[in-house]
């Protein structure tokens, strides 16, 4: 008996078409492991800066996701880069944007608040697990 995912395999003829998306795949991927890289080594910096002591209070998730989901467009040119990975904010990103109006990616500012609750670029604080528990 031959494994599950051979059953019902039939073996097809690769077209042009199929060589090509083929490429563009492979050419994706390497692309995307570059930026990997790039993004795992900014990330090393970053988290250096985050183990400052001063860094000690998380976010709590509750107020994490309920930050606002800006639209490109709404997005002020004051606000196209993301001062966390200081990339900039491209059209089909996630962003959110803090109650003091910095916007970052979604996957860089989730990333920073369960570390540190304060805006990286003004200080403005998210409420804490803590802070959450005793609002209404
Ligand atoms: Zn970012
Ligand atoms: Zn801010």
């Amino acid at each position: 008996m031959g494994l599950p995912f051979q059953q019902g395999r039939r073996p097809r003829e690769l077209t042009a078409e199929d060589v090509e998306a083929r490429e563009r795949k492979r050419q994706r991927w390497e692309a995307w492991l570059v930026e990997e890289k790039r993004i795992e080594a900014h990330w090393r910096e970053v988290e250096e800066r985050m183990n400052a002591p001063s860094y000690g209070v998380p976010a709590s998730d509750h107020a994490i996701v309920r930050l606002y989901m800006p639209r490109w467009c709404e997005l002020t040119r004051g606000e196209h880069r993301c001062a966390i990975c200081l990339e900039d904010l491209e059209p089909g990103n996630k962003f959110r944007r803090m109650p003091c109006h910095h916007s970052f990616h979604q996957l860089c500012i989730f990333k920073w608040l369960r570390i540190n609750r304060l805006c990286p670029v003004c200080q403005f604080a998210l409420p804490s697990d803590e802070e959450q528990a005793a609002s209404p």
